[in-house]
């Protein structure tokens, strides 16, 4: 029933008259046929480390140590002696977990001191955190989206804000497009209860960023709540690191704040920050913060993190000296970058096969960079995708731009100009 070439994932969501089981049948038969055509590339492998350079085991290929481009840790602070002393240190006090959901026994005092710390961060009152920064959207949208409701995303969010739109009505406009947005508000208006435009600060594979003054002139015109996820903004965008709003010196202005512990602040987990009233709503309505427990003792190390943005600024400088050594040598040799405003940077290949060959090639010149593509991305969007770290070297990034010129002397892409 499943024309494989075509087929996208949501084709094996649900297909009437075939169980789980079958699905899955389907599904290994699909994978297979895949791999047999050499579009399937995604695996775990099993990495030596989250630094800048690691050590992969890769059959065939004879390096051993590679340069990562994979970790979302923008200012290495995953490696930061004060982040790992302060992880250490908070387990010899509590444990290693939390024992329980944060209503009934689960919420220690280092989880009131991260809810301070993180919207203190954001020159704000209130925040709730999460085990994750997914949960952070999904939940906390299933909570306060419904029915009578509707939810206006940027068509490239995060799939947690999909998820949490699950309960509610959604209209979607295209990545960034002003005109199709405010279209979208003049033609709801009236019809639904409460409104809410949903964004990204910065778009997870293109690395580009989110116009948020002309959303925020529009939301405040017709009438629209904002919420802003900037997960990958966060430490790196603004002149302190407190993402798209700083740079638009929108700190105060957004209604709902979102983001994750995973990327700059170095362990995991996620926050929303709102309004008191908002917040203390969603401690006790958003089911997955009520019935399920959350950040373990170890999380008390994202609050120095939290710091070091302020403390060390010369991370977030070194970012963006190595942001650009990256994406300037690249766009030198022709390399198509996109609109990339942050420290993600994809090189634009389009088919999924070439994409798989060049990641191919990139890792046997030592380099370990992600492949993207379908479902991530559209099939003919399919890229190479780096994220450059504080922690990466000069050295290390030199390495990078070299195998690309031998990826693009094997292979022909890009133009030399
Ligand atoms: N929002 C965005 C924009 C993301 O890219 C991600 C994850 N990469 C998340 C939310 C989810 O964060 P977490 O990994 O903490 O669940």
């Amino acid at each position: 029933t499943i024309d494989f070439e075509k087929a996208s994932f949501k084709d094996f969501e649900d297909i009437p008259g075939i169980d789980p089981y079958g699905r899955a049948a389907l599904w290994t038969a699909y994978v297979d046929s895949r791999k047999q055509v050499g579009e399937w590339n995604y695996r775990q492998r099993n990495l030596s480390g989250c630094g800048p350079e690691m050590e992969l085991e890769l059959t065939g290929i004879a390096h051993k140590r590679f340069v990562s481009l994979v970790s979302n840790d923008y200012l290495g602070f995953t490696q930061h002696p004060r982040v790992k002393a302060m992880a250490a240190e908070a387990i010899e006090q509590y444990g290693t977990g939390a024992g329980a959901s944060p209503a009934i026994g689960g919420h220690y005092d280092f989880h009131q001191w991260l809810e301070e710390k993180i919207a203190a961060f954001f020159g704000r009152d209130s925040a709730i955190v999460y085990s994750t920064g997914y949960t952070a959207n999904s939940a906390s949208l299933q909570c306060l989206l419904r029915r009578d409701d509707l939810a206006i995303l940027d068509m490239a969010v995060h799939a947690s804000v999909y998820e949490g739109c699950l309960m509610t009505n959604v209209k979607t406009f295209p990545h960034n497009n002003m005109d199709a947005l405010e279209r979208v508000l003049k033609l709801s208006n009236d019809r639904y209860r409460t409104r809410m435009v949903i964004i990204d600060g910065v778009y997870s594979q293109d690395g580009d960023l989110a116009p948020l003054d002309s959303i925020l002139e529009l939301c405040r015109h017709y009438g629209a709540y904002l919420m802003v996820d900037d997960a990958h903004g966060t430490g790196v965008i603004g002149d302190t690191g407190r993402g798209v709003m700083e740079l638009h010196g929108l700190l105060r202005e957004v209604d709902i704040v979102t983001g994750t512990f995973s990327k700059t602040f170095a362990h995991v987990g996620g926050y929303v920050v709102a309004s008191r009233e908002l917040v203390d709503y969603l401690k006790f309505q958003a089911r997955q913060h009520i019935f399920s427990a959350t950040l373990s003792p170890a999380a008390a190390c994202i609050g120095t993190a939290i710091d070091l943005v302020d403390d060390e600024p010369g991370w977030m400088a070194k970012l963006w000296d190595n942001i650009r050594h990256l994406k300037g040598g690249l766009q030198g040799m022709g390399l198509e970058t996109g609109d990339t405003q942050s420290a993600i940077i994809p090189v634009k290949i389009g088919d999924i096969k070439l994409n798989a060959q060049i990641c191919g090639l990139l890792l046997e010149a030592g380099v370990y960079a992600n492949q993207i593509n379908y479902p991530a991305v559209a099939r003919k969007d399919a890229r190479v995708r780096m994220s450059v770290m504080a922690t990466h070297t000069e050295e290390q990034l030199d390495r990078v731009l070299n195998a690309w010129e031998w990826v693009i002397r094997k292979t022909g892409i890009g133009k030399r100009k």
